[in-house]
C-alpha cells in the first residue's frame, strides 16, 4: 500500500469512527435534562456508535461503498439529529413551582399542583411580582405533616406519570414550610 493510500485509509478511519460516535452521543440529550446524564448518556451511546462505526469500517474498504456508506450516515445523522432536536422542543417544561414537568405549550396551569404559570399570572393582578407568586404557591404546594417533618422537595421524583426536574430549585426552605405550619396550626382553616 502506498503512503496516499495509507492518509485515506486514516482519514475514512476518522471518518467512520467520528460520524456514528456524534451522532448517537445526541441521543443522550433525549434520555436525560440534567447535564451530568446527558454527558453520560452521551458518553455511551457515542461509544456504542464508535463501535459500530469502526465495524463497518472494517467490512467496507471497497471504494464505491465507502461513499455509500458515508453518504447514508450522513443523511441518517442529519435525519436522527431533527428528530431529537423536535422531541426534545417538544418535552414539558418544568413547573416554577413544584418542579415536575408539566408544562406544555400553551398551558396556563401546572396539571400537577394545580398552580397557574408565572405567563399566566403576569396578565393578572393578583401579585406584585414573580418572586411573591412563587413563594406562596410553593407554600399552597409543600405542606408539613408536622412541625418536626425534614421536607425534601425532590421526593418522589415521579408523581401522577410527571418527572421531577432535578436541575429545579424551590424558593422557599425548610424553615419557611416550618414557619407556615406553625402559622396555620395557630389560625386553623376550617
Ligand atoms: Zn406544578
Amino acid at each position: 500500500m502506498t503512503k496516499t493510500n495509507d492518509k485515506k485509509q486514516e482519514y475514512l478511519q476518522i471518518v467512520f469512527l467520528l460520524l456514528p460516535t456524534l451522532i448517537l452521543a445526541k441521543l443522550g440529550d433525549l434520555f436525560a435534562t440534567e447535564m451530568i446524564y446527558r454527558i453520560l448518556f452521551a458518553g455511551i451511546f457515542g461509544g456504542v456508535g464508535g463501535a459500530l462505526g469502526y465495524l463497518v469500517y472494517s467490512r467496507v474498504q471497497k471504494k464505491g461503498m465507502v461513499t455509500i456508506v458515508v453518504a447514508g450516515a450522513l443523511l441518517g445523522g442529519a435525519s436522527f439529529s431533527a428528530l431529537v432536536w423536535k422531541a426534545r422542543t417538544q418535552m414539558p417544561l418544568t413547573c416554577e413551582v413544584c418542579g415536575y414537568k408539566t408544562i406544555k405549550k400553551g398551558d396556563e396551569s401546572c396539571a400537577y399542583c394545580g398552580a397557574n404559570t408565572w405567563a399566566f399570572e403576569q396578565g393578572r393582578d393578583d401579585y406584585d411580582n414573580k418572586a411573591e407568586w412563587l413563594r406562596y404557591e410553593q407554600l399552597n404546594c409543600f405542606v408539613l405533616d408536622s412541625a418536626n417533618q425534614v421536607f425534601d422537595f425532590y421526593s418522589p421524583d415521579r408523581a401522577e406519570g410527571f418527572k421531577k426536574d432535578m436541575d429545579w430549585k424551590p424558593s422557599i426552605s425548610q424553615q419557611d414550610l416550618v414557619d407556615d405550619y406553625k402559622a396555620i396550626d395557630l389560625d386553623p382553616i376550617e
